[in-house]
């Protein structure tokens, strides 16, 4: 960014909460069926019909607030949000206005600058204040098609119409584009983690705006702001944000000034472009709405909803760092996954040694689950299996280019360790007495260089070590061959 500005973005998200049916109704929310097919007269808007609200709702939606450090209000009341278009058959959307479902949060998520390579230079944690999340109803969807010259046909799916969301609302506090990046993925980790929202950009189910002024360092007042709306990935967010930072900062110095507007992201010519300007600025008439009781939750089903919360990946993180020697990079990978956070803990457990199982799991496990295409949940090694291994490893048995090996054969045909050590012919042999007497064997066999080394020719020993080995196949073990050839000899 250019000397002496700062940027001051706010960030708006809206997450489909995980129920299987709508929000006031008991069509399915599930993606991808015929248009129309998943609705009935409620999400219809049809006249008379009456929208009861759907407990699951309220309880995703609980635990999405817990994990984003709001707090969540006893009572608070549905509104009716009036506007025109097409997607919206009642002409107005359930909403919540001035008293939403949770409020005034505090989130601390770890954000980094990125380099030009895109990495991440230096990792720090940032608090930022959510002001809010309301829940609401997802209107439905238009879809053109034609070209505008031929015949265009405009179509409305009514299937998303009803869909539960939470809408998240914060403070003006990220300063840069990567902090609003770091933020919308901690957004969706935690709200997949807790089970509150599959999270998913690419199928819609969360969508995220972002509004961004610039102001000289020092300034205190905000300049207009602008809403960027349309950011189909973060990557694409961070772009626009970017973008934007730099085009309001030029505006500014040629005394042009910055419009209140909106903008969308052209992806084909990397630049934001209007949308419309604040002249088509709605008012929106909320009012309570009629047909729903205020939304009241008890402090038992909050002390319910707070129980049944799982451990947050950053706080797991931490403990792993803590309790197993993790270093920041390593833990912050684990977490990247619920499912291999938690095999990585169940290998280090049965393992014994945490450290080593890091090291496999970071390096041969993920290249292997990468390159098939599945994911931890999926493993086709278990995590005892891979406990097992990594136990053999640390006996001795094998060493460590012999465990890789074997881990790639585990993945691929499901066996367990010991399974493919003794089908490789890995297992080395540590029975002293076996080594004994092969040792015995190789001594009987080699009469003159026995007597040479005991009249002082020390540098025949490793000879004597080579026969053994050789004798063995490779098999004995180096270190029990060494102290056992010198006592016998
Ligand atoms: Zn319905
Ligand atoms: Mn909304």
């Amino acid at each position: 960014m250019k000397e002496g500005w700062e940027a001051v973005i706010g960030m708006e998200i809206h997450a489909q909460l995980a129920t299987e049916t709508k929000i006031f109704c008991g069509c399915a929310t599930s993606f991808g069926h015929d248009p129309n097919s998943n609705t009935c007269p409620v999400c219809l808007g049809l006249p008379g019909a009456l929208p009861v609200l759907n407990e699951m709702v309220v309880e995703y939606g609980a635990k999405a607030a817990l994990a984003l450090g709001l707090n969540i209000n006893e009572t608070s009341v549905f509104s009716r949000k009036n506007y025109f278009y097409p997607d919206l058959p009642k002409g107005y959307q359930i909403s919540q206005y001035d008293k939403p479902f949770s409020s005034d949060g505090q989130l601390t998520i770890m954000t980094s600058e990125r380099d030009e390579s895109g990495r991440a230079v230096d990792w720090r944690p940032l608090t930022i204040h959510i002001i809010r999340m309301h829940l609401e109803e997802d209107a439905g969807k238009n879809v053109h098609e034609g070209l505008p010259e031929t015949d265009k046909y405009s179509y409305i799916d009514l299937n998303r119409a009803g869909t539960p969301l939470g809408e998240i609302v914060t403070a003006p506090d990220f300063r840069s584009s990567w902090q609003a990046y770091d933020y919308v993925n901690h957004v969706r980790r935690v709200l997949q983690w807790v089970g509150a929202s599959d999270a998913d950009m690419e199928k819609g189910n969360l969508r995220c705006e972002a509004n961004v002024s610039v102001r000289k360092i020092g300034q205190e007042e905000f300049n207009n702001k602008v809403e960027l709306k349309n950011l189909n990935s973060v990557r694409f967010m961070q772009k626009a944000i970017e973008y934007e930072i730099e085009r309001q900062i030029a505006a500014h110095e040629a005394g042009e000034g910055v419009a209140q507007e909106t903008r969308l992201w052209d992806e084909k010519n990397n630049r934001t472009r209007v949308m419309r300007s604040k002249e088509d600025a709605h008012d929106y008439r909320y009012f309570p709405e009629p047909d729903l009781q205020p939304l009241v939750v008890t402090p038992e089903f909050i002390a319910q909803m707070k129980a049944e919360m799982p451990e947050l990946p950053d706080a797991m993180r931490d403990r792993f760092i803590e309790t197993y020697g993790l270093s920041f990079a390593d833990a912050s990978l684990i977490v990247g996954d619920k499912a291999l956070a938690e095999y990585y803990e169940k290998t280090a457990q049965a393992s014994g040694n945490p450290r080593t199982s890091a090291n496999f799991i970071l390096s041969e496990l993920l290249r292997e689950l990468n390159n098939s295409g599945k994911t931890a949940a999926a493993s086709p090694v278990p995590a005892e299996n891979l406990a097992a291994l990594i136990k053999t490893l640390d006996a001795g048995k094998i060493n460590n280019n012999q465990a890789k090996e074997v881990l790639v054969e585990m993945f691929a045909s499901g066996r367990s360790a010991a399974e493919v050590i003794s089908a490789k012919g890995f297992e080395q042999i540590s029975d002293p007495a076996a080594i004994a007497a092969i040792i015995d064997e190789v001594i009987n066999g080699n009469p003159n260089q026995v007597n040479a080394y005991r009249g002082g020719n020390d540098k025949l020993f490793g000879f004597f070590v080579g026969q053994v080995m050789k004798a063995s196949q490779g098999k004995a073990n180096p270190k029990i061959v060494n102290e056992l050839l010198k006592s016998k000899l």
